[in-house]
């Protein structure tokens, strides 16, 4: 298939791609990676009448350490992501999760902002972002705005960004090299999206009590899904073997609430769920201190 006409415009500042989205509104689509916009285009599932090339945007491919922050541009790409030695030492969680998503190929073209935004159910990055606690930075017509992760993801494939504005950066908190994390997830073929995914991050004190736990799904919701039941089963208590098998049957029956697909049944997923977050927090615990 081949996608509808349109009209294409490839800005040079952040500045003259919002001026372009005010002009053109809902017609208009922002093109980053094209991993996911062009598909749907080239199946008419979008048939955008202006597209606003990002790609020549200057000032939006960058990853930095600031304060206690990395900071990183929403252009930069997956691949860069895998790659990058201060993503490697300051985010853990994310360096583990990268080649997750789907191949090499794709990788090498998708960017992380455009993933975020796309904010597939299914995809590793929002996930990952929740429970890193980032922060999205977004720039429109009044300037520019901070959501967290935690707050920009509200529903399928909704997200609060308005059509004049851009993602322009995300800025995660460095962990805590004492914390210990996991990411895993179960895909039917390696590079496929997954049946049900899990990020975890735990802290424990010398006595072994854990002090926090973050724990995030992807596939399994509408959006990004929190276990705050079980991480409540977690805090504050001596970590055994039997206390992550209780909070991953927490998670699964207290948690989430999948729906079946033609990808997999709704009891399938809660199983996976079980089996995931059992695995990721036993490696998150023995990474952790
Ligand atoms: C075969 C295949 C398998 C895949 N498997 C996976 C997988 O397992 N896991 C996974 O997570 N993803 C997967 N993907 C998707 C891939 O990760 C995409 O790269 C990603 O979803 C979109 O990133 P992109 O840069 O290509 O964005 P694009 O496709 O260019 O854009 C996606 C959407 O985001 C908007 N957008 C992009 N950048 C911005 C911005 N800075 N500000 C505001 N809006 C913006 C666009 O307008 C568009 O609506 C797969 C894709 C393919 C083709």
């Amino acid at each position: 298939m081949k996608p509808a006409p349109f009209e294409f415009f490839a800005p040079s500042t952040v500045a003259e791609a919002i001026e372009l989205l005010e002009t053109h509104g809902f017609d208009a689509k922002l093109l980053a990676g094209g991993q996911s916009l062009i598909p749907t285009m080239n199946f008419r599932l979008a048939q955008p009448g202006v597209i606003i090339d990002l790609n020549r945007v200057e000032g939006l491919s960058y990853i930095r350490e600031e304060n206690d922050n990395i900071v990183i541009g929403a252009m930069i790409r997956q691949y860069e992501l895998e790659k990058n030695e201060l993503i490697k030492e300051k985010l853990p969680l994310l360096h583990e999760t990268m080649p997750n998503i789907a191949h090499p190929q794709i990788r090498n073209r998708g960017t992380i902002g455009g993933s975020l935004v796309h904010a597939d159910p299914a995809a590793e990055l929002p996930s990952v972002m929740c429970a890193l606690d980032a922060v999205f930075h977004m720039t429109g017509p009044e300037g520019e705005r901070k959501v967290a992760a935690n707050d920009f993801y509200m529903g399928m494939f909704a997200v609060d960004l308005e059509a004049e504005e851009i993602l322009t950066a995300i800025s995660i908190p460095a962990m805590n090299p004492k914390s210990g994390h996991a990411f895993l997830e179960i895909a039917r073929r390696h590079g496929d999206y997954a049946l049900a995914g899990v990020a975890v991050i735990v802290d424990q004190d010398k006595k072994g009590i854990c002090t926090n736990a973050r724990i995030v799904y992807l596939s399994v919701g509408d959006a990004p899904v929190t276990a705050e039941n079980a991480a409540d089963v977690l805090q504050g208590n001596k970590v055994d073997e039997a206390l992550i098998a209780k909070a991953a049957k927490t998670a699964a029956e207290e948690d989430i609430e999948p729906e079946s697909d033609i990808h997999a049944s709704a009891e399938y997923r809660q199983h996976l769920t079980e089996v995931l977050t059992r695995r990721a927090l036993e490696t998150a615990f023995s990474r952790a201190r």
